[in-house]
């Protein structure tokens, strides 16, 4: 029999709480001891372990992605993506009017869609930023006029249809009956304009995907993570009807390299719910898929001026959309738990935080039984000082991007009220709080580059030179915990992974970096690890 004991030594093995150990020993998918003297390994009796001598290099917890959307991440590998085919630079996107007509119309020629979406009807692509860069209805018409066209901007909440899509949508039938929380943007004679806020729902009645595209999508989605160097993610799913089996069978046929957490969505919860194939809270499938939590809507984005504040926007005579009002929220909180479920919001405002605490508070658990579920507040963007000590109160947690601060710097002072610009991505004071954080990447909002964003954790980069609220920027250690450890305590697993003391899993990354280092910008991720075994080397 194979000894599966092996020993890497001469290394810098990353402890969230103090000095690195320089070995560490994985026994059968474990790690068995650690220490910080060479001299420690001659009493192990290792005489048939493996011995790889890491020469110096660190290793660390596995490195996990807190928030993805890792089928709209293979679904963005296939479809058109603005921003991915402009980039000339770093957040580059497509920057114009023509910019965008220009890469549809060079996609469209290529036909490659065509082959790609075997049993899509629509066409659809993703990535732009401003609204002021997509073209009118007509434009929109001249470029894709023989079935319905979604045009999605980069953060997923506001799309631009051509008017195949409206007729589809029947957004200007007289039937229609507008859903609460859309905005159907309109011209003066009330007809749809082809821009829609929030709709993602209402689109996905004309987005119908077979088992087989989702799959592959999940596939392609889940080995950009594995190529990023991950080793788990939270994975939010569930937009599109079906996905959800697609995972499940996938998982059932041991097709996941890595750890994958579904936060499944809302809708997706309630249709499995209803047609008694829920999975108990937890259950994990086929080693990889545990079904974790699911996903609910407090606000909009910020960008879109959606993201639900307390007061209004410079730029916008209005306060944001909140999704969920207190009564809603309250019901579906309640219906969570009642299910054993625990929930992630997404709350990008702090009104969005509000009617969260307020549901979570008038949810009937007592506050003893709503700690114990943990709740995640997902993006926590804008969380007020006075929010602190209810949210601690709650036990509930921030997920957080900090890839967003950097993307976001350039405007967001222009765009939040002056009165909530201390509020903005705090996360220094939620650790120092004791908040737990958990660090993501929003892909495909961000790529999946983890050691960027810790970068973006360390330096917080204005993108202009400067930093965004120094005061607020996390050390390395700090930097590094939140996407190791600090994605463990997301799945409440942090005594099982995220930290690598003895009797832990053994998922854990080895890079060519020093912890002495201030910056990871010239670190690179050489391998992972899943319970013990090489999952990806660069
Ligand atoms: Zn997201």
């Amino acid at each position: 029999m194979v000894d599966s004991t092996i020993l890497f030594h001469n290394g810098s093995v990353f402890s969230t709480e103090g000095p690195p150990d320089c070995w560490i020993l994985i026994k059968d998918g474990k790690v068995a001891a650690r220490g910080n003297s060479a001299e420690q390994i001659k009493d192990l009796n290792l005489d048939n372990a493996t011995k790889i001598d890491l020469q110096g290099k660190l290793l660390t917890p596995g490195i996990g992605d807190a928030h993805i959307h890792v089928g709209d991440v293979g679904w963005g590998r296939e479809v058109l993506d603005l921003h991915r085919a402009s980039v000339t630079e770093p957040k580059d996107s497509a920057r114009s009017k023509d910019d965008f007509v220009n890469l549809t119309r060079e996609y469209l020629a290529s036909e490659k869609w065509l082959t790609i979406n075997d049993t899509v009807n629509n066409f659809e692509a993703l990535g732009w930023w401003d609204e002021s860069d997509v073209p009118d209805l007509e434009t929109l018409d001249s470029l894709v006029s023989d079935r319905p066209a979604i045009f999605h901007r980069r953060c997923l909440h506001v799309m631009a249809l051509n008017s195949k899509a409206i007729s589809a949508l029947r957004l200007d039938s007289e039937e229609f009956v507008p859903p609460a929380n859309i905005e159907i943007v309109r011209d003066e004679n009330g007809k749809a304009t082809g821009l829609l806020r929030e709709g993602f729902n209402l689109v996905s009645e004309i987005r119908v995907e077979s088992s087989t595209t989702l799959k592959r999508r999940i596939i392609l989605g889940l080995e950009t993570c594995v190529k990023a160097g991950l080793t788990q993610v939270h994975a939010c799913e569930g937009k599109e009807p079906g996905l959800i089996e697609a995972w499940l069978e996938l998982a059932k046929e041991n097709k996941l390299k890595i750890r994958v957490f579904l936060s499944i969505f809302y809708d997706a919860f309630v249709d499995l719910k209803t047609r008694n194939i829920l999975p108990k809270q937890g259950v994990t499938f086929g080693d990889r898929l545990t079904f974790d939590r699911v996903k609910l809507f407090a606000d909009g984005a910020l960008g879109a001026n959606t993201a639900a504040l307390s007061k209004h926007y410079k730029q916008a005579p209005h306060s944001g959309i909140a999704l969920e009002s207190i009564e809603s929220m309250t019901f579906k909180l309640t219906e969570i738990m009642d299910q054993g479920y625990r929930a992630e919001i997404h709350v990008i405002g702090d009104r969005a935080v509000d009617n969260t605490l307020d549901g979570l508070f008038n949810s009937g658990y007592s506050i003893e039984q709503i700690r114990k579920f943990r709740h995640i507040l997902n993006h926590s963007q804008i969380i007020r000082k006075d929010q602190h000590q209810r949210i601690i109160d709650l036990g509930c947690s921030c997920s957080i991007q900090p890839q967003f601060v950097t993307s976001d710097a350039p405007w967001v002072y222009e765009s939040v009220p002056d009165e909530l610009h201390d509020a903005l991505y705090t996360w220094k004071t939620f650790l120092d709080l004791g908040i737990p954080v958990h660090g993501g990447s929003d892909s495909p909002v961000e790529e999946i580059l983890p050691l960027e964003a810790i970068e973006a954790a360390i330096k917080r980069s204005d993108g202009n030179g400067g930093t965004f609220m120094p005061a607020e920027c996390l050390t390395l250690r700090e930097a590094l915990s939140i996407f190791t450890h600090g994605v463990a305590q997301g799945v409440r697993l942090e005594n099982k992974i995220g930290s690598l003391l003895p009797g832990q899993l053994a998922d854990f990354n080895i890079l060519n970096g020093s912890l002495d280092d201030t910056s990871v910008q010239n670190w690179k991720i050489l391998e992972s690890f899943v319970e013990g075994k090489l999952v990806f080397k660069a």
